[in-house]
């Protein structure tokens, strides 16, 4: 069996200050030609330190300038990205970023304005910013996008409010949000921080929402249905166009959670089948690295009747001038200081002009297939927790088949690392039993997948023939199975020798 990635060679480092040895430096600065100053008789004493270096008023390790190259590198080999091996992580898309993207973000005239500068000088900017957003309200079916929040969540939670203002002004209260029970978790979290009471949606034997669930939970306290689709299990919402209708005729609104539309570019518009409110992650479908915690950038789409409650400020084309208004009586106010992170749509712009209305669809095509053909060959394997049919960007399997060997997801999970990949997304979605969720994505080539296959059959053997081997893995990293929970509630913060 192949492995792929980096096993014979770890990265052994320790903290910075282990290597410190007194007196050593990283330059040698050139002898003064002036005087050597006081420092007392120049700063005020109040203002001076009353440690000095020696009792440690500065606690700064002392090293060599190789050190310091070596201990920096060393560690950045520490971390496993998309750019290092595959990552195929459900719910996440971490595919691969094409670099052409990074260089067009990069580009001077984009990194060196600044958003107090006079619109009459950042023209070129504000038009990438207006036509970013016509593509994603072609690309979602929608009206009118905003590309201030700078996450999925974020733009759940702007997407909410601005439900909520549209039900007042209506002069309407509703105060509940129905949420399936394959929803992600951050749905449930922005429904709550916007106010509304969270009511879980069972979904049906199938994976999908039915329905008679809609039928009997839809009342006149409902303000929305808040769904995703591909849903969690990596499915398609089959009925979402009935559903839509059921939400709509008593006056309720559908937002749908748009973070996986690596799915459905160019083969299906949400507002097209219903959807009122939709939010995108730049971060996943359109060329941001993800992961580590950000900047991400997550805009939302909405139909007519919720424009008017967009955050400030809109971008205006007029004639041929771009500027930012203000004045829109109805918004839901700002949301993030100046007009969201910039970057990140300069990458979603580039990215979506280089492939165009074909590529893109394509992107969707390739990234199905890719999930599919995982899901056929591993599926002998590992328990399809649903009925067997064609997946969409994902596919989940259960640890069912391994349960009686004692081995649960977790150790498969581990096994992998030995394997040389990242672990799949683990325990989510909950309503499936050890979970283990996969989302290869496009840009991943069949050698990989079969790869990626091999590893999972030959951990599925080793799960019956030699358990030790996954309750002990992994053992080629450099520390084991760590506590999962420790780090969290004991942080070590500050260093001690
Ligand atoms: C990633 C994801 C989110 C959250 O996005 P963030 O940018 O991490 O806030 C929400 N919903 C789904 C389905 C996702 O996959």
């Amino acid at each position: 069996m192949k492995k792929v990635g980096t096993t014979g060679l770890q990265m052994n480092e320790p903290v910075i200050f282990e290597r410190s040895v007194k007196g050593r430096k990283g330059v040698s600065p050139i002898e003064h030609d002036v005087p050597k100053a006081n420092v007392s008789e120049l700063i005020p004493a109040r203002f001076l330190r009353s440690e000095t270096v020696e009792t440690n008023g500065a606690a700064l390790p002392e090293v060599s300038e190789l050190e310091v190259v070596r201990h920096y590198t060393r560690l950045s080999q520490w971390n496993f990205g998309v750019d290092s091996g595959f990552y195929p992580l459900g719910s996440c898309t971490m595919k691969y970023n094409p670099k052409v993207n990074e260089d067009i973000a990069r580009l001077d005239g984009f990194t060196s304005i600044h958003p107090y500068l006079d619109t009459d000088s950042t023209q070129g900017a504000l038009q990438l910013m207006y036509e970013l957003e016509e593509y994603l309200a072609e690309i979602t079916g929608m009206d009118g996008v905003t590309l201030q929040p700078s996450a999925g969540a974020h733009g759940e939670l702007c997407g909410l409010m601005m439900i909520a203002k549209c039900l007042k002004a209506r002069g309407e209260t509703r105060t509940k949000v129905l949420i399936p029970d394959t929803a992600h978790g951050t749905n449930p979290a922005s429904s709550q921080l916007a106010g509304f009471k969270v009511v879980k949606i069972a979904s049906g034997t199938d994976g999908c929402i039915t329905l008679e669930s809609i039928e009997e939970a839809m009342d006149s306290d409902v303000a929305a249905l808040m769904l995703t689709n591909p849903n969690t299990l990596g499915l398609f919402e089959h009925d979402i166009v009935e559903i839509a209708k059921i939400v709509h005729s008593r006056g309720g609104f559908v937002f749908c959670d748009g973070a996986n539309m690596n799915a459905l570019m160019g083969l299906v518009r949400l507002g097209d089948l219903g959807v009122d409110v939709v939010q995108l992650n730049l971060h996943k479908t359109f060329s941001t690295p993800h992961g580590g915690g950000g900047p991400g950038s997550g805009p939302v789409g909405v139909k007519a009747e919720l424009a008017p409650y967009l955050p400030v400020p809109r971008i205006k084309k007029d004639k041929e001038e771009y500027t930012f208004e203000y004045d829109c009586p109805d918004t839901i106010g700002r949301l993030k200081a100046f007009y969201g992170n910039f970057a990140i749509m300069v990458r979603a712009y580039s990215y979506i002009r280089r492939c165009g209305p074909e590529g893109l669809r394509r992107v969707s095509e390739i990234a199905i297939l890719n999930a599919n053909y995982i899901k056929e060959r591993l599926k002998a394997t590992f328990e399809l927790p649903h009925d067997d049919k064609p997946c969409m960007h994902e596919a989940v399997f259960s640890d069912a088949t391994l349960k009686e060997f004692g081995v649960s997801t977790m150790d498969v999970a581990k096994r992998l690392i030995d394997y040389g990949i990242h672990p799949p997304t683990v325990y989510f979605p909950l309503v499936v039993g050890g979970a283990i969720m996969i989302e290869p994505t496009e840009t991943e080539s069949k050698a990989e997948l079969d790869g990626f296959i091999e590893a999972m059959e030959a951990i599925a053997a080793e799960a019956k023939n030699a358990p030790e081997l996954l309750h002990n893995a992994p053992t080629t990293t450099r520390v084991s199975r760590v506590d999962e929970t420790r780090a969290a509630r004991e942080p070590r913060l500050v260093w001690q020798p």
